[in-house]
């Protein structure tokens, strides 16, 4: 008799709880807000995670067994937070980097520092040349034949990432097309302390494939010294780089199901690879950790939002996007916005909107709809000094969701201290704020929560 009564009680209890769940209007968002923000700045899950991705798992580069374990790391600590998770297959294209080396045989030898850029050819055994300095495409042009045979070194200052990657992107086919037979670039970074930066190149079709690598800040400035005094500069370039054929990865998603309109999505994104360098800190386990926590915070909300809230760890970021691709084609739901943390973990100064379409006059409506409903969110958030919002591209990851409509918001991060170690071996836990993570998912959490509550 106690026991039927026990267990009628609880049944019932469990029934109340989960209707009025389901039931039950949301306090107002300055509030919810207030519970997320607070939650947040006193969480140490974010690096708590975070060091284990680090110290570890560490480097996560598409193709290797690092990252898939990573990925399952995702899907577990989601799951105890009381998402659903589950893993979207990726197929994927492997690079791997081989051994490589660079020594400098004239004006004198010495041993240099390189790294070879992401789906660069290797060299097949030693590859010995001359190198020309060329400041940019239209100095390379104008040098026309004497180029041929020879490494060519970009030594393009940096003058902002977007600006200057080209030369990283594009510079082996431009340099071949003129019959150099390799290509070094100064790394896509303001400052170095001898600090080669990787990251993806690729091949136009009409130009041969030529091995391409990035140098130091430090030895790119001092071969243009020692070429502008017209001292001939050789060196000797080794680099085992390879395709390595098609695997499958994975995309580690979570999702916080809406209570009134479950099949509208919005997205907590970030990339879960990175380099074969270092240990992806804060490109970009930082944005993966604090999606996660923001996930976890409203996972744990007494009304869950209106709208579903997906947390996905996108994988093959750096060197194919092919997480972001599959994503967008496989996608089941409304996708209505998308968030993404991915421009290292300095102090959060609020977000960037990112409005897409064809017809300007839309857009140009669009983001002037968008920024009013963002207004009470920026407010919100400004005392912890992510109240800024300015319209600029999001996010690699989410842009194909933003390109099919999706309001987009990309964590704009103070990059000071990111660009110097973006791609590099000290991508590394220890320079990681663990309060700038706090923000960075108190940011994510009160705007995702926003995105899914409020009618637009
Ligand atoms: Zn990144």
């Amino acid at each position: 008799m106690h026991r039927v009564a026990a267990a009628l009680l609880v049944l019932s209890l469990s029934t109340s709880v989960s209707a009025r769940r389901r039931a039950a209007t949301p306090p107002p968002l300055e509030s919810v807000a207030a519970d997320l923000i607070g939650a947040a700045l006193v969480s140490d899950e974010p690096w708590r995670e975070l060091a284990h991705l680090c110290d570890n798992i560490g480097h996560r580069l598409t193709g290797t067994p690092a990252l898939e374990e990573a990925i399952d790391y995702g899907v577990s600590e989601m799951t105890a937070d009381g998402l659903t998770a589950w893993k979207q297959p990726v197929p994927v294209k492997v690079w791997s980097r081989g051994t490589e080396s660079l020594t400098m045989d004239a004006p004198m030898p010495r041993a240099l520092t390189l790294l070879g850029l992401g789906w660069s050819v290797g060299t097949n055994g030693p590859l010995s040349a001359e190198v020309v300095v060329a400041d940019s495409f239209d100095h390379l042009v104008s040098l026309g034949d004497a180029t041929a045979g020879k490494i060519v070194l970009f030594d393009v200052p940096f003058t902002g990432y977007g600006q200057t990657v080209g030369y990283r992107v594009g510079g082996a086919s431009a340099a071949a097309r003129q019959g150099a037979v390799g290509v070094l670039v100064r790394s896509i970074s303001p400052e170095s302390l001898y600090t080669p930066h990787t990251g993806a190149m690729s091949y136009a079709e009409d130009a041969p494939r030529i091995p391409a690598a990035a140098i130091s800040l430090e030895d790119a400035a001092w071969m243009r010294r020692l070429a502008d005094s017209g001292q001939p500069i050789a060196v000797t370039l080794t680099m085992g780089a390879q395709d390595s054929g098609e695997a499958v990865s994975h995309n580690a998603i979570g999702e916080v199901t809406g209570r009134s309109l479950p099949d509208e999505v919005v997205v907590l994104g970030c990339h879960i690879d990175s380099w074969d360098v270092g240990q992806g800190a804060q490109d970009d386990g930082g944005g993966c950790v604090a999606a996660m926590e923001a996930g976890r915070l409203l996972a744990a909300l007494p009304v869950p939002p209106r709208r579903s809230v997906r947390v996905v760890l996108y994988t093959n970021e750096e060197n194919g996007l092919a997480g972001a691709q599959t994503y967008a084609e496989e996608v089941d739901k409304k996708h209505v916005a998308a968030i993404e943390s991915d421009t290292g973990m300095g102090a959060p100064g609020g977000f960037r909107l990112d409005i897409r379409g064809d017809d300007d006059a839309v857009v140009a409506q669009r983001l002037a709809a968008a920024e009013a409903m963002l207004a009470p969110v920026s407010a919100l958030l400004g005392p912890i000094g992510a109240g800024g919002l300015r319209p600029a591209f999001s996010g690699a990851d989410i842009a194909p969701l933003v390109r099919s409509g999706a309001i987009g918001l990309g964590v704009d991060h103070d990059t000071t201290g990111y660009w110097p170690i973006h791609h590099t071996a000290a991508d590394t836990l220890e320079k990681v704020d663990p309060d700038n993570l706090r923000r960075t998912a108190a940011a994510m959490a009160v705007a995702a929560y926003a995105l899914a509550e409020l009618d637009y």
